[in-house]
């Protein structure tokens, strides 16, 4: 962190660059009068600025001067009548004689007076003794008997002496009582306070120094990655981060935001950077994040502007916390479902073919018995042909884990499959129309399974148009996503049909055996995709398929 170019090289002791802590005590040796000004109107507004109670004693003509140039400088009326204004000659009793003890009373009493107005104190005294006080025993014991009585009150406070009066002797006892030591010019810790304290830090540099050191500190142990970016660079990243990424803090040396996250994300990134640039908040986002060993890691990610120098480059931070465990449950409970539903299936498929084979059963008994009649075969064949569609269906469905999954065009194979189904449908006064067709909607499927979804969606559309009409198939890129629609002019589905779509063995055919698109939303699903259906009865029907688009 760059600090401001005055407080290294300061023109004057006291800028507003300084923190000041409550507390110090400062011993001001003052030489200069226009550096004596400077300080103590640089004192003056930086205490109004804060809204601290100033307390300023110094000369009545001082005093009006300081009341003009703040009017000068913009401060109000009620701003700089908040100032605690009093008359030092009159405070340090210089009329009568200096006494220790009044005077401590009476810096009490002003002290008491503003500490009910409950903001911080500053107080800037201008000293003065007369000249038959014997400053030598007299002033360092008012200064450390001030030190006891400010302490409770955490006051701030500077004493200015002229230094061009002072003895060395004098200022080595002065030094006894101040926390720290200031001229014009510059400003440090007294190396002879006698305190059992330590000296306050009084620099804004060591004091951010160590707000930041403590705020690393906290960051370092944060058991979510924290990472900070400055303008794409990685400028920071914690002992968790680290970690994650299985790295050494050397290699983000030269790592950008965009070798971090996988390039699905990089959008997604880009639009977020966009939005806190308006200052607008985004959401929490899971992404993926690529570790140097070369892990793809679920994570959760929390993203918010640190702009501690809003002229340097735009930076932001981000808390990025490993969701791996999650996901992996989320998986298993998918995975459980997925088994929930093929028991439920197997429990269906036994009642389905079981019928067919008890009718097959007594026919063989029939036939045993030599009572077998012709037309009996005839139910044979069937109900062994309905066992067989039961059984081609879901073999589809039994399949997945052997496929082979690859980049197909959706586009093509909606084509090949609308070509195939071609000659059945003429036979029914039906036309299948493929012309609208994109090309290059790639996929990630197996390409059986993906022409069975087609297969079994225009079979039901022609099953549907019982008096013919036209059957149009298209694929469309549209964004992130293939689309696909198959439209029939057949007679529709009331909701009551709508509702059950998907279930298995609900059909309205006679010899449905209501599998079909069972099987079209297990397989779509299982590529990411999804299936909606919009009907009117009498009206016709349109199945939209949307797989989401791969690169290649
Ligand atoms: P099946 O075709 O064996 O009946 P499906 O699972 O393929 O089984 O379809 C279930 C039910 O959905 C069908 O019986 C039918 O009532 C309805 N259906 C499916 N597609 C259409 C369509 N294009 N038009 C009208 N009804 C449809
Ligand atoms: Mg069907």
């Amino acid at each position: 962190m760059n600090l401001p170019n005055d407080l290294v090289h300061p023109k004057v002791a006291l800028t507003k660059n300084m923190e000041l802590i409550s507390g110090t005590h400062i011993l001001y040796l003052y030489a200069d009068q226009e550096k004596y000004w400077e300080n103590i109107f640089s004192f003056t507004i930086t205490g109004l600025e804060l809204k601290h109670q100033v307390i300023l004693l110094e000369s009545a003509e001082k005093i009006e001067k300081i009341k003009q140039q703040l009017a000068q400088k913009g401060f109000s009326d009620e701003q700089i009548a908040s100032i605690g204004f009093i008359d030092h000659c009159q405070f340090y009793n210089t009329y009568q004689s200096f006494e220790t003890e009044t005077v401590l009373q009476g810096l009490d009493d002003a002290v008491r007076h503003y500490v009910a107005n409950g903001a911080p104190i500053r107080i800037w005294s201008r000293v003065i003794w007369r000249e038959d006080v014997d400053c030598d025993k007299e002033i360092p014991l008012y200064e450390q008997k001030a030190n006891a009585v400010l302490k409770p009150f955490h006051v701030f406070t500077v004493c200015a002496y002229d230094g061009n009066d002072v003895s060395a002797n004098f200022s080595l006892k002065l030094m006894k009582g101040h926390s720290h030591i200031m001229t014009d010019n510059e400003i440090t810790n007294s190396p002879y306070y006698e305190s059992e304290q330590n000296t306050p830090s009084l620099f804004i540099e060591d004091f951010l120094q160590e707000k930041v050191q403590h705020y690393k500190h906290l960051i370092n142990e944060m058991p979510d990655a924290v990472f900070i970016f400055s303008a794409e660079k990685v400028v920071y990243g914690n002992y968790t981060a680290l970690k994650m990424l299985n790295c050494k803090e050397s290699d983000l040396q030269h790592a950008t935001i965009w070798d971090l996250f996988t390039k699905e994300y990089h959008p997604l990134i880009y639009e977020n950077t966009e939005k806190l640039l308006r200052n607008n908040r985004v959401p929490l986002e899971e992404m993926k994040i690529k570790t140097y060993d070369g892990q793809i890691l679920d994570v959760e990610v929390a993203t918010f502007p640190f702009s501690f120098d809003i002229e340097k480059d735009f930076t932001v931070i981000a808390i990025i916390r490993s969701i791996q465990d999650r996901k992996a449950h989320q998986q298993l409970t998918i995975k459980t479902e997925k088994l929930s539903l093929a028991g439920q299936l197997a429990a269906s498929i036994a009642h389905e073919v079981r019928n067919p084979l008890t009718s097959i059963k007594g026919f063989i008994k029939l036939a045993r018995e030599d009572a077998m009649h012709d037309a009996y075969y005839t139910i044979i064949e069937e109900e062994i042909d309905r066992i067989e569609t039961i059984a081609s269906e879901l073999l589809v469905l039994g399949k997945p884990m052997s496929v082979e999954i690859e980049t197909c065009d959706a586009g093509k194979m909606l084509k090949d499959v609308s070509m195939l189904l071609q000659s059945q449908a003429v036979m029914r006064k039906i036309d299948i129309q493929y012309s609208d067709i994109e090309p290059d909607c790639f996929v990630r499927c197996n390409a059986g399974q993906m022409k069975q979804v087609f297969i079994n969606i225009i079979k039901n559309a022609i099953e549907a148009m019982e008096n013919g009409g036209v059957i149009r198939t298209s694929a469309r890129l549209n964004g992130e996503k293939v689309e696909i629609v198959i439209t029939d002019e057949g007679k529709g589905m009331p909701e009551s049909v709508l509702k059950k779509l998907g279930e298995p063995f609900y059909s309205t055919k006679e010899d449905g055996t209501g599998l079909g698109l069972m099987v079209c939303f297990n397989i779509v699903e299982q590529y990411e995709g999804i299936i909606r259906v919009e009907s009117t009865v009498d009206k016709g029907t349109a199945f939209t398929i949307e797989l989401p688009l791969v690169s290649v």
